[in-house]
């Protein structure tokens, strides 16, 4: 069978390109002329706050809602295609498993009903990590590891796009240490391209190279990550047992810097950091932590959840 052809962006193939996509309940607007291109191959993270329409865009994306206007193409054909869904694997919210069942005993039923070789369910516990725990009932399960198997579910038939709703909501610290990690690994080790939402700019942050931002229906950014941050400059941000020595000590060597809630922050991208800390150090400086600066990104990102 051949694959079917997908729209192209600059940097490659779209997994997901819709135009115009809006979507109503009732009278109320929700999702409205969305244009969205999602390239083939990378981690998206979809972004915005509660209520922004994420959910409802991603059933429109999988065909669950239909959209009131607008064109999509997921995977180069329309949302809801069997072609299309085959080789796409969800989740949205959590994950529906037999609780009196063991999440071996779980992945085996879709297996079954999707006629896959049973070293499918082998390669999927192995990709969350849960061959340890295969033959424990799911009840017994921590949140986090039924959402990992919630992913594994929909790791099943080797997908090649993933699209995960809020995977980490709820999880406990550790949980959503082991989700960033799981689907950081996804794209190399699968092929798989993964569209992941989430409220929170730090949960995709750290793991997505391209960004959709959303804010009440309408598309406030698509882009790659970096590019987020780009108005602001690129900053350092420097702990340091003397701040007043700190600075003068950078100012010498020719940096732009000044103090901010008892930190320095040195105008320089992060490759000049050896060079801060090596001037910071030679000049007598206590140097406790150097790190990129965030603030751009943060303040950005909530610049485009104002107005209207
Ligand atoms: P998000 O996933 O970004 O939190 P949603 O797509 O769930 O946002 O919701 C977008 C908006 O649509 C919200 O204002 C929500 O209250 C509304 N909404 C969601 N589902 C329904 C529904 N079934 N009927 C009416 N309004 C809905």
């Amino acid at each position: 069978m051949s694959l079917p052809t997908t729209p192209e962006t600059e940097e490659g193939a779209c997994v997901i390109s819709t135009q115009g996509l809006t979507h109503r309940y009732g009278q109320r607007v929700v999702v409205e002329n969305l244009r969205l291109l999602v390239r083939a191959g990378a981690i998206t993270g979809f972004l915005g706050p509660n209520g922004a329409g994420k959910t409802t865009t991603i059933s429109l994306l999988l065909g669950l809602l239909k959209a009131s206007a607008g064109s999509t193409e997921v995977l180069g054909l329309p949302p809801g295609d069997p072609k299309a869904l085959a080789q796409i694997g969800a989740l949205v919210e959590s994950p529906a498993l037999y609780d009196h069942l063991t999440g071996l005993e779980n992945l085996e039923i879709t297996r079954l009903l999707r006629d896959l070789p049973r070293a499918e369910t082998d390669r999927v516990l192995g990709l969350v990590q849960l061959v340890q725990d295969a033959r424990r009932p799911v009840r017994e399960y921590s949140l986090g590891m039924r959402q990992r198997l919630g992913v594994a579910l929909a790791l099943m038939g080797q997908p090649r796009l993933l699209i995960l709703d809020e995977p980490t909501n709820g999880l406990d610290p550790a949980g959503i240490q082991d989700m960033r990690e799981l689907i950081r690994r996804l794209p190399l080790e699968t092929g798989a391209s993964v569209f992941l939402s989430s409220h929170l700019l730090a949960e995709v942050e750290q793991v997505a190279q391209d960004l959709v931002v959303i804010h009440r229906g309408k598309l406030r950014y698509q882009g790659p990550m970096e590019q987020l941050g780009a108005p602001g400059r690129a900053e350092l941000r420097v702990q340091v047992g003397n701040t007043a020595q700190a600075l003068a000590v950078l100012a010498r060597a020719g940096f732009a810097c000044h103090e901010a809630d008892g930190r320095v922050l040195v105008q320089a991208p992060l490759d000049a950091a050896p060079h801060v800390a090596a001037c910071l150090v030679a000049g007598g400086c206590d140097l406790y932590e150097l790190s990129p600066h965030k603030a751009n990104l943060e303040a950005r990102f909530l610049a485009l959840l104002e107005g209207p």
